[in-house]
């Protein structure tokens, strides 16, 4: 596809630092009104006010924001089919709605097709880049890949590693799940877009021998990242501590193993103290905070603020399914409120940073996503400010740029995302536009 030109038309907007909790700073924003995106072999050439000569293949979007494509830090692949399950928290839902979902991917055809629809379902809603929990089953992760690799998307992901305290059918044991993670990174770490990921579903599920494993996984294959849970909520906290009595806390039980770094993607981080936030920013593990999935569940009101203090990076995820919903402006109204809640106001551009370069940067992904830097791959997103009458008033009435915005954050949702494009390539569009 050399020589492929491709302008988008619409307001340009990206958030390019982290402007943090005390006010809107405005030099963390380049908003550029009724402007052309100009993209040249699927990456991020640059921007121009007027409109580029007929080398270009011109797609109008004006009156909408065209933004980075989102970036989910955690999500579940096999969970689509048990959100929205009612009446559990964490330990119960596990065992009542998402083992049995889990249980079905060991069949290869079936994985293959919930992979596309959940891949599909990403792109509908304005993410681009997601961290993904599969399955135990190696099927599962090839599935996925395969996937992400006919979209060209940007996908990290790894086999669950489970060797205890699940039910039949989802447990692997040591040697197996060595042998089925060298084997899957062999295949598919660092191919176009797609990086491993060692995936410890957290602590409980995992025998010492285990972690020790995936500890000399991630030391012996620089570049690999990690994800878990961690700290979701008290029971969960309360029975690591019963399983672990020789670690301080239950972050610490990750540190014990050699899980925690630059590349280590940790969900939730409810119910984390001073140190363990000490360990987040030593370390460079981020939290990957799930508002809705919090919300949910009852685990929890994580603070942000404190995690932010500690010098801890925080990105925002949805959990499906344990969230509600694959939204990241629904995530991200949902985080304001857990704020809230808290006596913090989350600004739209702290929220919009976290999900786009925020995340890139924490994932050490900036040279290609999360914003539209020059050289950048172009994976963006085109939204209507405003869908139905409350909204299309409430943005009339906006005074300036935040207050646009914020109000488009907590009131829209996939129904306002008119396209999305991977690396140039358009991979969804509303029908209808
Ligand atoms: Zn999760």
């Amino acid at each position: 596809m050399s020589g492929q030109r491709l302008a988008i038309r619409g307001d340009l907007l990206e958030v390019t630092a982290d402007p943090g909790f005390g006010g809107k700073p405005s030099s963390c924003v380049r908003f550029d009104a009724d402007h052309w995106l100009l993209i040249e072999d699927g990456r991020v050439l640059g921007r121009s006010a007027s409109e580029p000569d007929a080398s270009w293949t011109r797609q109008d979007h004006r009156g909408r924001l065209l933004m980075p494509g989102f970036i989910d830090t955690h999500v579940h692949s096999p969970q689509l089919g048990v959100i929205a399950s009612h009446g559990a928290q964490l330990l119960d839902w596990l065992d009542t709605y998402t083992y049995p979902a889990e249980l079905r991917f060991a069949d290869p055809e079936f994985a293959a097709q919930a992979s596309a629809r959940f891949l599909d379902a990403l792109l509908a809603h304005g993410t681009t880049s997601a961290v993904v929990f599969p399955t135990v089953h190696k099927a599962s992760v090839d599935a996925l890949f395969e996937a992400a690799l006919q979209r060209g998307m940007r996908v990290i992901a790894g086999k669950v590693l489970m060797d205890r305290h699940a039910p039949d059918g989802l447990r692997d044991d040591l040697a197996q799940g060595e042998r089925d993670c060298v084997d899957l990174i062999g295949r598919w770490h660092g191919r176009e877009r797609l990086c491993y990921a060692v995936t410890v579903r957290f602590a409980p599920t995992s025998t010492p021998e285990q972690l020790g494993m995936a500890g000399a996984l991630m030391a012996a294959h620089p570049g690999l990242y990690m994800q878990t849970h961690v700290a979701e909520n008290r029971e969960e906290v309360r029975w690591v501590a019963e399983l672990f009595p020789g670690a301080r806390s239950y972050l610490d039980v990750y540190r014990q193993y050699g899980l925690l770094g630059q590349r280590a993607v940790l969900a939730h981080g409810v119910w984390l103290d001073a140190a363990d936030r000490v360990l987040l920013a030593e370390t460079g593990a981020q939290i990957a905070h799930a508002p809705s999935s919090n919300l949910f569940l009852g685990s929890g009101l994580m603070s942000w603020a404190q995690l932010q203090d500690a010098g801890a990076p925080v990105t925002l995820a949805s959990d499906v399914g344990g969230g509600t919903s694959l939204s990241m402006l629904r995530t991200m109204a949902d985080a304001y409120k857990i704020q809230s809640l808290q006596g913090v106001r989350l600004t739209a551009w702290k929220a919009l940073y976290a999900a786009t370069r925020g995340a890139a940067r924490a994932l050490h992904l900036e040279h290609e996503i999360g914003g539209f830097e020059p050289g950048t791959l172009a994976d963006v997103t085109a939204w209507d400010w405003a869908v139905g009458p409350v909204a299309l008033h409430r943005d009339s009435m906006a005074r300036e740029l935040h207050e646009r915005v914020f109000a488009w954050m907590t009131l829209g949702d996939e129904r306002n995302l008119a396209a999305t494009w991977i690396a140039g390539q358009q991979l969804y569009r509303r029908p209808g536009v």
